[in-house]
């Protein structure tokens, strides 16, 4: 795994925090850390099309008011409120992970990514997700790994 950070954290923070926020069995080649432009919040992608298991996050910088932040409840999204940089940077490795992880259950990448057949939620998916990508689902699983981060239960 490969990791390209541009902000304050060292790598081997940014690699604990990897490993806090990784779904068990993810395969990862690539993960960008950036520092979002001044007064900006976090923001995440995962190239989830892609033959590369790729992610970037996106982070505010470190003094910004933007390291605490409520994210609304919006479309498929769940509602969550940031309380620090640290828990900014694990959401969103989590939750773009989870869409890795998301791609890489059983069945080929064509059927996966090109097939024209409605998309099935992976096996282990939360309750209400719908298709293999869904948002829901990533989103669950992030705010399982903050509660858990929150009550000291990740090292
Ligand atoms: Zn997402």
């Amino acid at each position: 795994m490969k990791i390209e950070n541009d902000t304050n954290y060292s790598k081997a923070e940014i690699r604990r925090f990897i490993a806090m926020a990784r779904p068990p069995g993810t395969e990862i080649d690539l993960v960008i850390v950036r520092n979002a432009k001044p007064g900006r919040g976090g923001k995440g992608f995962a190239w989830t099309y892609s033959r590369k298991k790729k992610i970037r996050v996106t982070i505010p910088r470190k003094h910004s008011i933007m390291c605490r932040e409520i994210w609304p409840a919006r479309k498929a999204y769940l509602g969550m409120a940031i309380g620090s940089r640290d828990e900014c940077l694990l959401m969103l490795l989590a939750h773009e992970l989870r869409h890795l992880w998301q791609g890489q259950g059983t069945g080929s990448r064509a059927r996966k990514v090109f097939s024209t057949e409605k998309p099935r939620p992976r096996k282990g998916m939360v309750y209400g997700a719908r298709g293999r990508f869904s948002e829901r689902d990533a989103d669950a699983w992030a705010l399982h790994r903050l509660r858990m981060y929150r009550r000291g239960e990740l090292k």
